[in-house]
């Protein structure tokens, strides 16, 4: 039976960030992803400076979009808006994780694709994982095994069924627009409205696929999804004058509970989540990928810790966490799908907005001299 220190399932932010950060300590490491890749990954591929930092590279310019953001555009439910000047990385999902999935393979990592998760045995002192592998189950084991599946995390489900809903709890739909219109390919728009998104704010932005830029126009709810991103999709169409063609439709849905208490889990034994995963998606920040190569990262440095010091894995997991998790957590309770009106959603922009806005503003400058471990996720 192959032997590996640690296996991580999921080739995506959250796996291979993990499996990097293991390797360069010498750390035998699996990770595998059950898609040939490069796989599509719905997702708007936006993320703040700091990511790099948190990934520990400097992105090569062919990983990410012709475009990169400058400006963000915030447009709330009375018409009016604010333009500000910052900048995101802006890049596809398939060509960036690919990428990473490179890097961690640079850095001493084994990787498969095309091999999924398919069961495993936790004893005192190690895991047995089966893996299927080109249509055949190959057991091996380990003495950690990470969940870095995504929102539909196989492990977390097997050990936490009551953590899902049997229906969708929330969906997005992506369109990719060809052709010419007013928008600022450098812009994030983003159009604060519960008439298109009840979970967060509806978007338009510039993405490269395939070596041509198209307008991406998306929203996200918990019902009627359809109905929502359409009618949003015909008013950015005339106020834009966006008139070419989709070209692509993509959409997600996901049943992980959203509201519950306990939505974030780290894990137990030795099998820790890392990423969506662990629930550390942060609908009210809009974001997922910083939290998900943060925690790839920290429970790297949680094993190699457990292995130096001979503690616990998990213990230094949820110490190393603990500033994150307290941050997803906070931000739950305040998601404004509590709210609804836009006339309590304006409000709720007006005082709580303002508030997480000068929390932003503080973060951002402190983060410069702050540890890539120790940054403060945004906003
Ligand atoms: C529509 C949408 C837009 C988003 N936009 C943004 C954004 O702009 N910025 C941002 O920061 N975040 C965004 N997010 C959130 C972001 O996509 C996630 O937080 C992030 O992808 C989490 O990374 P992860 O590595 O935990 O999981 P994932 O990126 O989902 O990776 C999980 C991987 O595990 C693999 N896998 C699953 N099951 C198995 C199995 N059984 N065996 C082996 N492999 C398996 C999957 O194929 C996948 O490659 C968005 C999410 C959605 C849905």
């Amino acid at each position: 039976m192959q032997k590996f220190d640690v296996i991580i399932i999921g080739g995506g932010i959250a796996g291979s960030v993990c499996a990097k950060f293991l390797s360069r300590n010498h750390i035998r490491t699996l990770l595998v992803e059950k898609c040939k890749t490069p796989r599509p990954k719905a997702c708007s591929g936006i993320q703040f400076g700091y990511f790099a930092r948190i990934v520990g590279e400097r992105f090569p310019a062919d990983k990410l979009c012709h475009h990169q953001l400058r400006k963000v555009e915030v447009h709330k439910p009375d018409g009016s808006s604010v333009r500000v000047p910052y900048f995101m990385y802006n890049f596809m999902r398939d060509v960036f994780d690919d990428y990473l999935n490179q890097v961690a393979q640079n850095n001493g990592a084994v990787f498969w694709d095309e091999c999924a998760y398919a069961g495993h045995e936790e004893t005192d002192d190690c895991v047995n994982v089966d893996l299927k592998l080109h249509g055949r189950i190959e057991s091996l084991s380990c003495s950690y095994l990470v969940d870095a599946s995504g929102l539909r995390p196989v492990i977390r489900r097997k050990l936490r069924p009551g953590d899902f809903r049997t229906t969708s709890s929330g969906g997005t739909i992506n369109y990719y627009i060809e052709g010419d219109s007013v928008l600022d390919p450098e812009t994030l728009y983003q159009f604060w409205n519960l008439d298109w998104n009840n979970q967060m704010f509806a978007w338009v932005y510039n993405k490269t696929v395939n070596g041509q830029d198209l307008w991406v126009v998306g929203s996200g709810y918990d019902r009627d999804l359809k109905m929502h991103c359409e009618s949003f999709l015909s008013f950015i169409r005339n106020k834009y004058a966006l008139h070419g063609r989709i070209v692509k439709t993509e959409g997600y849905s996901s049943n992980i509970e959203f509201d519950s208490s306990d939505r974030v889990w780290l894990g137990q034994g030795r099998i820790m989540m890392v990423g969506d995963a662990a629930g550390l998606v942060d609908v009210t920040r809009g974001v997922g990928m910083d939290a998900a190569a943060l925690s790839g990262r920290l429970a790297a440095r949680a094993i190699i810790a457990a292995r130096s010091k001979n503690t616990n894995a998990m213990d230094e997991y949820v110490k190393y966490t603990r500033k994150m998790v307290d941050q997803t957590r906070r931000n739950q309770s305040q998601g404004i799908n509590r709210l609804s009106t836009n006339e309590a959603l304006l409000e709720h922009m007006r005082t709580e907005m303002t508030r997480v806005n000068v929390r932003m503003a503080v973060n951002f400058i402190l983060n410069r001299f702050r540890q890539p471990e120790n940054i403060t996720l945004l906003p």
